[in-house]
């Protein structure tokens, strides 16, 4: 399992509900998880290890106190979003080292199913939410930089373009 970069064309798809979630699902989610947790990351959608499912997993702090929440989502679904936006800067795992200012609504109710197949509703704000909404993008397709001008968004893809050449020129 590797994490694809863009201009992959796998990110551009939308990943498909499972029906049932079965055992090899609960393996892709638990690769995920600790290839994410590697890079680190905070948040990876199924699309970005080359698998058209709905899964996400996640894992990060609130702030140096806080608890990590590490969790997985199979199926998520945003229900409501709140009027009020917020911005914060976001990056992704298949756009390293690439960042940009995004406006997004600063609270979202979602559903889905947990790792026992148990369907969660709740409501998350903040950092959480952030990630969320972002990661849940992924699933249908969509990037952040899809939340810029096109000018910007070329040349934060064009920069990944140029990067992952060179690391293949220096055989890595
Ligand atoms: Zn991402």
């Amino acid at each position: 399992m590797k994490i694809l970069l863009v201009p992959d064309p796998i990110l551009r798809q939308k990943a498909l509900k499972i029906d049932n979630i079965e055992e090899e699902d609960i393996t892709i989610a638990n690769k995920m998880m600790n290839i994410m947790i590697k890079v680190p990351g905070v948040g990876l959608a199924a699309n970005q290890v080359g698998i058209l499912k709905q899964i996400v997993t996640i894992n990060f702090k609130d702030d140096e106190n806080s608890k990590e929440k590490k969790y997985i989502l199979f199926n998520p679904k945003i229900l409501s979003y709140s009027k009020e936006t917020v911005i914060m800067e976001e990056g992704c795992l298949s756009l390293p080292d690439q960042y940009a200012d995004i406006e997004r609504p600063q609270k979202i109710t979602l559903e889905y199913l947990d790792i026992k197949k148990k369907l969660i509703k709740k409501t998350v704000d903040g950092y959480e939410a952030r990630i969320l909404q972002h990661e849940i993008d992924h699933l249908s397709g969509k990037l952040f930089v899809d939340y810029l001008s096109s000018l910007k968004r070329n040349i934060l893809i064009n920069k990944v373009k140029k990067q992952s050449k060179r690391e293949k020129e220096n055989g890595k």
